[in-house]
């Protein structure tokens, strides 16, 4: 059995609109044909050489990705070009690549929802929801935004919290494989007690001031840069910074529940990546 590439895309399209996506994002079908059909789909955070390999060896006939493969923009499909080796590469295996990244960020199973899951946090609301949204959302009585915010279920020092965060994440399921945890960072008091955490997965120090303005006792997000951690210990914040790929990373595992039971998807082989990670070593 086969879908189309666009059915795909609706199936996807229906939790998270292309049209909330950001005006500088790139979202949507980016290689491949609407028409094309589909019998394998591999699930990805970034569309990789490496990734483009495994698909192709999986049968894959479309990549569902998080991050855009043309982003800044791609200026020639040179063969000696770096950027232009993915899409090169796609188009020679007739590939499709698809990407839900700022529409996916604001959804129902963003990867900010998934990580809190996983942590078990309780009562969780949107963070950040769009300013000139709240009253239309309301009406509509849905959610839509960046980040959540979520309570433990026991207040606990943020040493004995960190510590049961990170046993969470080694817990088997939350990945489609085990990932090296050596790079996860945190600043904080260790005695300080934690009972409200918030969440903004991939890059979300420019939120701050957002966590700090709801009360967050943690941070927990990825690519946190040195003055932004100082702004956050300056405002009694704890920060986790779990870098930007396993920030996404639980995502992968609830977009492969979404798509695996959608009913228009059935018989659909589905799979996660098991070879995209993070880029750095931490251990040599
Ligand atoms: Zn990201």
């Amino acid at each position: 059995m086969a879908v189309t590439a666009e059915l795909v895309a609706q199936v996807i399209e229906k939790i998270a609109p292309k049209s909330w996506a950001e005006d500088w994002d790139n979202v949507g079908l980016l290689v491949g044909s609407g028409t094309a059909p589909i019998e394998r789909i591999l699930i990805t955070l970034d569309g990789t050489l490496e990734v483009v390999e495994e698909a192709k060896a999986y049968g894959a006939q479309l990549i569902v990705a998080h991050h855009p493969i043309i982003f800044r923009p791609l200026k020639n499909l040179r063969v000696d070009n770096a950027a232009a080796q993915v899409p090169l590469r796609l188009l020679q295996y007739q590939i499709g690549y698809y990407t839900a990244h700022t529409n996916l960020d604001q959804s129902i199973i963003s990867s900010s929802r998934a990580l809190g899951e996983v942590l078990g946090l309780t009562e969780m609301k949107i963070l950040a929801e769009p300013a000139d949204d709240h009253i239309t959302l309301l009406q509509r009585d849905e959610q839509r935004g960046y980040g959540v915010s979520g309570y433990l279920p026991k207040p606990d020092k943020l040493g004995a919290v960190w510590k049961h965060f990170l046993g969470c994440l080694s817990r088997p399921g939350v990945f489609a494989q085990p990932y090296d945890l050596a790079g996860v960072r945190l600043a904080g008091s260790l005695e300080n007690v934690v009972r409200k955490v918030a969440i903004v997965n991939g890059s979300g120090a420019r939120f701050v001031q957002k966590a700090l303005f709801i009360g967050a006792d943690l941070l927990i997000t990825g690519d946190v840069d040195h003055h932004t951690a100082l702004d956050a210990l300056e405002g009694g914040m704890a920060v986790g910074d779990l870098g930007h790929f396993l920030s996404e990373a639980p995502m992968l595992q609830a977009m492969f529940q979404y798509l695996s039971t959608d009913k228009f998807l059935q018989g659909i082989e589905i799979r996660v990546s098991l070879t995209n990670r993070p880029p750095w070593l931490w251990q040599i």
